[in-house]
């Protein structure tokens, strides 16, 4: 496999490496796309009750590795198991930030654990969390890659929360992953936005008729979009990933007629795969939008920009979405168990 790759590196000179992985990974699961509607996660099968060889008990401590998408940014650290928590924080400040439906954050209690040092240029961008109070956010000066999260005062001062988006799923012990697969902490949980859980109406209406707003966590950058009842694509791919830090990012379309920057004082629009951009806000970094090469006439908000407001109001109106799946499934976190919802789940984009 890795002969392969590098082979396919060597005869396409400047694709990201994501798109090379995806055509290996189409070329080797063929035309088999889709996972059942059963599958929950990638270690599925590793921990059934009759296959109770392959379940060891976790080990001690391990060695983590977290990596921003541009790989300037890295650390590797030790860390003692005992101390570790998985948290979901559905914090409205949280979710902004990393426009998710949920900031996922590995609580790594230190200074038991020390303190790691990430290489390369990393911003701090200082910001609060409902829960966690006043925070550092620490980010890829290049990339935005969501790194970790410090609160600044409190009983949690000083502890290092690594984004989960950026860890490396090959340091997470297969019996650690499948453990935090159950076991995890919901900070605020009553925040979790509405679209999450979604599930398609069965009404055949189509035509996209309520606006909605969106903004990045700092307010600099926002827009206004006509995009219910729409679409909504939960994607678990590595950049979704890593430039929310959380584990997946969801995707709305709008037709660009229909769509309008209300402030975008500090908006880039960046390229990042051979066939996309994203519109992010330089000053906090959230990532708003996804634009692809192949749909001139269409833009993709994420929908952890939206307006809280406006959406509980639009929920009751029971008509939100037509059509909801979760994509990229094959990049997954492993530590993520996908919910019982029985909705398509593509292996790789729709
Ligand atoms: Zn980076
Ligand atoms: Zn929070
Ligand atoms: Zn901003
Ligand atoms: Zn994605």
């Amino acid at each position: 496999m890795e002969e392969l790759l590098a082979q396919l590196r060597s005869a396409n000179p400047g694709v990201p490496d994501e798109v090379i992985w995806q055509f290996l990974q189409r070329r080797l699961h063929g035309e088999n796309r889709e996972y059942p509607a059963s599958f929950r996660s990638l270690l599925d099968g590793k921990n059934r009750p009759d296959e109770p060889a392959s379940m060891q008990p976790a080990p001690e401590s391990f060695q983590l590795r977290s990596r921003c998408h541009c790989g300037k940014c890295k650390v590797v650290w030790d860390l003692d198991a005992h101390h570790l928590r998985v948290t979901r924080c559905y914090c409205p400040a949280c979710r902004h930030h990393q426009a998710s439906s949920f900031a996922s954050y590995l609580a790594t209690g230190s200074p038991e654990n020390g303190m790691p040092q990430f290489t390369g240029d990393v911003t701090k961008l200082q910001h609060v969390c409902d829960v966690l109070g006043s925070v550092a956010r620490l980010m890829c000066s290049r990339c935005f890659t969501k790194l970790a999260v410090v609160p600044d005062s409190g009983a949690r001062a000083g502890e290092v929360l690594l984004c989960m988006g950026s860890v490396e799923d090959d340091s997470i012990p297969d019996e650690v992953a499948l453990k935090w697969q159950t076991c995890h902490e919901d900070w605020d949980h009553a925040s979790e936005p509405s679209w999450w859980r979604a599930k398609p109406a069965t009404s055949m209406l189509l035509r996209r008729s309520q606006l909605l707003k969106g903004a990045c966590s700092c307010g600099r950058c926002s827009f206004e979009a006509k995009l219910l009842p729409g679409e909504a694509q939960h994607c678990y791919c590595r950049l979704c990933r890593q430039m929310s830090g959380s584990v997946a990012q969801t995707w709305v379309p709008a037709e660009k007629v229909h769509f309008r920057w209300l402030r975008s004082e500090t908006l880039r629009l960046v390229r990042t795969t051979g066939h996309g951009q994203r519109h992010l806000c330089t000053s906090c970094g959230t990532v708003m939008t996804i634009v692809y090469d192949s749909q001139p006439d269409c833009i993709w908000p994420a929908a952890g920009t939206f307006d809280d407001t406006q959406l509980a109001e639009a929920s009751s109106k029971d008509l939100m979405w037509y059509r909801v799946i979760h994509i990229c499934c094959a990049y997954m976190q492993p530590w993520y168990l996908l919910p019982d919802d029985r909705l398509p789940r593509l292996k790789y984009a729709g």
